[in-house]
């Protein structure tokens, strides 16, 4: 019988880990998340990247663990504002935003503004104790929209206008927008390769 192998999940959210492990429920893995654990200190969110970020935590979580741990980091990227918020997304409008507070930022940093090209993105890092890790990266494009629109997903959802599909993402059920999504891509792809992570956590452990 193959050893499942233990890895942690470098998060409290019950939603992010419950989807997580419907991705990878066929391989023999067990997932933890940091709930399972004692308290840990925080790491600081402050890299300037969406890598730097998603690997900071990822290796941080496996130095204190002495486990494999797996982090991800997102956020939206607009072109018209150089980028921004990318990775201060959570916090656009302030230390303890809420999503209808940076929603309402957005729209006003981009009134009068006609390139309306966004990107979602999404970087998953896996990392071991000894700080070797992997880096999976997708991304998401689409418009950010006159007016929020729908009521589902979370974020900037209701203003992220998602061509292919002709609605924003707040407009798309679960299942559509893991198909289509910067998130849904980046664990499908490794999903698709991880039998050859699991391998490789085991020759870096
Ligand atoms: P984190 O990667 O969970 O820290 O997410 C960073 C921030 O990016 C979130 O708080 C949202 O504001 C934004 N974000 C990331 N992914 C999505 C998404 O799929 N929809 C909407 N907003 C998102």
């Amino acid at each position: 019988m193959t050893q499942r192998q233990l890895l942690v999940l470098a998060t409290r959210n019950a939603g992010k880990t419950r989807e997580i492990l419907e991705f990878l429920r066929d391989f023999p893995v067990e997932i933890k998340n940091l709930d399972d654990f004692g308290p840990i200190p925080s790491v600081e969110e402050d890299g300037t990247t969406f890598d730097e970020n998603a690997y900071k935590k990822a290796s941080f979580t496996a130095k204190v663990l002495g486990l494999p741990a797996l982090a991800d980091d997102s956020g939206l990227e607009v072109e018209a504002l150089g980028g921004a918020p990318g990775v201060h997304s959570a916090r656009y409008a302030g230390p303890d935003s809420t999503d209808a507070e940076n929603n309402a930022r957005l729209l006003r940093e981009m009134e009068g503004k006609t390139n309306r090209a966004a990107a979602f993105v999404c970087v998953i890092s896996i990392a071991v104790p000894s700080g070797a890790a992997l880096t999976y990266e997708a991304r998401c494009e689409g418009l950010i929209a006159e007016a929020p629109g729908g009521n589902k997903g979370f974020g900037y959802d209701p203003l992220f206008y998602y061509h292919p599909l002709n609605r924003t993402f707040a407009e798309l059920s679960a299942e559509e927008k893991n198909w289509v999504s910067h998130r849904g891509k980046a664990l499908a792809e490794l999903k698709e390769e991880f039998e050859k992570v699991l391998i490789w956590i085991r020759q870096h452990l």
